[in-house]
């Protein structure tokens, strides 16, 4: 582990700290300071941003079905309010012929 003193900008090679926030003295030039290491902090965060990227995208897709199972099971009633609808259908029915 390389601790760069934020004074001289020595770098010191240190063996490997479990504890963040520890406080070093520079024996080059006395300068004290805190040392914050953010290698556990910074994967736990990307780590979250994953799930929620996840849960986002399952949320989207279950979504888009259900707009789907709706519109295939009230084709008839949507069919009666415009004929813009009956249109729409009869496009997809071209697309995917059930029928
Ligand atoms: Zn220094």
């Amino acid at each position: 582990m390389n601790i760069q003193c934020p004074n001289c900008e020595t770098i010191f090679d240190l063996p490997e700290q479990v504890s963040s926030n520890k406080k070093y003295k520079c024996s080059v030039c006395n300068h004290i300071w805190i040392e914050k290491t953010y290698e556990h902090k910074a994967l736990s965060p990307n780590g979250s941003e994953k799930s929620d990227l996840n849960k986002i995208i399952i949320l989207n897709i279950t979504i888009f079905l259900l707009v789907i199972i709706v519109f295939v099971f009230f084709r008839n009633y949507l069919e009666d309010i415009d004929s813009n609808w009956k249109s729409l259908y009869l496009f997809f029915d071209m697309l995917i012929p059930i029928q």
